[in-house]
């Protein structure tokens, strides 16, 4: 296994997306499953912590140490099989998921989990429970995870299969491959009814699969992922609309949201049935706009939707989709169609550039992310909204809001210009995340809590649960090995 301490080689991995920043002893890159065993022995005999990489484009410093090792996943990157008559497909974790992708669709195979940024590793995409655009209509990666080979903080491993091992109540029972036993109580909480990534997933006589996915490397090591596939769909119509304003740009995604809702449910094949809904503001557009100078001047708002068609339907939905735009005002000239695979890409590009220049702005500042990844009930969602930029606009911050509107969920993002504006947005960010609480939201609904988001965590749960959860770990990483500071802090082990 290939050990590397210089300074300068290991740089890479003390660091994400949102800019968090860490420190680590050594990374190890382990390139078969019975090599991260050998790491995690290594780890347990000599008291090191161990802190598991994708490739880093995480939100919340998950992967980013505090300490000990990092345990790469980077050349564990076979696709081991993928099944066209059993639609399934057997992966390692450090396949991108990009490359997965675009290997399954040339089979005909289709992997829906697409989180904006496809350049992830699909383990870490299972350790966060991703979820992207098309989740709207497929939901989170768990939805398709349906085995898993997790390595325990002993160097245990466990094969686990959805459907095999469920939880009795509240206690979970588990026997890795060597035959040890495990038996753990889980906590009683209530999660949220809305698209969640908040802290382990528990409920009541619950697959024990579903626990490791989103556990964001704090219970384990995925070593290898056994994925449900679908059949390609035939067609996608893809298009990006701008309206003149705000209300507009909403109510059509409030429609579209009702009318995908209405159709999955009488089986409708040739009605609205939207993939994705996607919603940029105008400050969003602006700052898009030094990239794409085809955005038309005066756009208030803008919507990427895709739905998929077939030849015998394609005529219909196109009909109904440009009613729906001229019902809410947008100009047919000015929307973007795709007409083409080229196109459709082009227009992903253009739904993560506003993601990446986030990034950017906060590399550029040197500071860690404030942005939102709320989700509230749909019925709650415009109220929610509109409360929360009103109370960033008061503060005078600057700001954008997008995202996966069709999931009644918001990234709005401060920009804070200097110290003073940071910690003014962080404490507004509390008092979002709060409202967001009170109407039975969750505060993560997509990139998980890492290390940035635990005092959320913590507001949204509250101390007996997050000590539940840290018993829960305790339970399967006795030592305190894996994942330190990820989910919630190391007091409470
Ligand atoms: C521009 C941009 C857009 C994004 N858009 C989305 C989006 O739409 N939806 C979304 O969900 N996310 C989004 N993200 C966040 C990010 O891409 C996802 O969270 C992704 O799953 C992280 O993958 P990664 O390989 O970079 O993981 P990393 O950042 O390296 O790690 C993420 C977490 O997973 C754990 N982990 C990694 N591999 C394993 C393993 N094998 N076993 C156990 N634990 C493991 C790590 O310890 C860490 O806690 C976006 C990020 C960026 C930069």
């Amino acid at each position: 296994m290939i050990i590397k301490t210089s300074p300068d080689e290991i740089e890479n991995f003390l660091t994400d997306a949102a800019n968090v920043k860490g420190y680590c002893d050594a990374v190890y890159f382990p390139e078969s499953e019975s090599e991260v065993i050998e790491a995690v022995k290594l780890a347990e005999r000599d008291h090191l912590s161990l802190t598991v990489s994708g490739n880093g484009t995480g939100l919340t410093g998950g992967r980013v140490p505090k300490g000990g090792i990092v345990l790469s996943t980077e050349r564990l990157n076979n696709i081991k099989e993928i099944s066209k008559e059993g639609r399934y497909a057997i992966v390692e974790p450090g396949v991108i998921l990009k490359d997965f992708q675009e290997t399954v669709e040339s089979k005909g195979l289709f992997y829906p989990p697409d989180p904006t940024e496809r350049n992830c590793f699909i383990g870490a995409t299972v350790a966060t429970n991703s979820s992207g655009a098309k989740t709207f209509k497929y939901g989170p990666t768990r939805n398709y995870v349906i085995g898993l080979n997790v390595v325990l903080a002993d160097g245990e491993l466990l094969r686990l299969e959805r459907g095999k091992c469920k939880a009795n109540g509240y206690v979970i029972s588990l026997q890795s491959e060597g035959g040890k036993q495990y038996s753990f109580e889980i906590p009683d909480y209530k999660m949220p009814q809305t698209k969640h990534a908040a802290g382990y997933y528990c409920h009541k006589d619950m697959d024990a699969i579903d626990l490791f996915i989103g556990s964001e490397g704090t219970l384990g090591i995925i070593t290898e992922i056994k994925v449900k596939l679908l059949d390609l769909p035939e067609n996608i119509l893809s298009a990006v609309v701008f309206f003149e304003n705000e209300e507009d740009g909403l109510n059509f995604i409030e429609e579209a949201r009702n009318l995908s809702y209405e159709a999955r449910l009488n089986g409708a094949n040739n009605e609205i049935d939207a993939r994705g809904l996607e919603y940029f503001d105008e400050n969003s557009l602006h700052m898009l706009r030094e990239d794409y100078p085809q955005i038309p001047q005066g756009a208030k708002s803008g919507v990427w939707f895709e739905q998929e068609i077939n030849d015998s339907n394609e005529e219909d939905i196109f009909t109904k989709w440009l009613e729906l735009v001229a019902k809410f005002n947008a100009n047919e000239e000015t929307a973007w169609f795709a007409s083409n695979n080229a196109d459709r890409e082009k227009f992903k590009d253009f739904r993560h550039s506003i993601s990446w220049k986030i990034s950017e702005f906060i590399a550029r500042r040197n500071i860690t992310k404030v942005g939102t990844d709320i989700a509230v009930p749909d019925d709650k969602f415009r109220d929610f909204l509109k409360e929360m930029v009103q109370s960033v606009k008061k503060e005078n911050l600057d700001y954008v809001v997008y995202g996966h509107f069709g999931n009644s969920h918001a990234h709005l993002n401060m920009l804070p210009k200097d110290q003073i504006e940071f910690v003014a947005a962080k404490k507004l960010y509390m008092q979002i995340c709060k409202r967001a609480v009170e109407l039975s939201g969750t505060i993560s609904a997509e990139h998980g809590i890492g290390k940035l988001k635990k005092e959320y965590l913590h507001m949204m749960f509250g101390e007996e649960n997050i000590k539940k959860m840290a018993k829960l770990k305790s339970s399967l990483d006795p030592k305190h090995i894996f994942g330190i500071g990820n989910i919630f802090d190391e007091k409470y082990l």
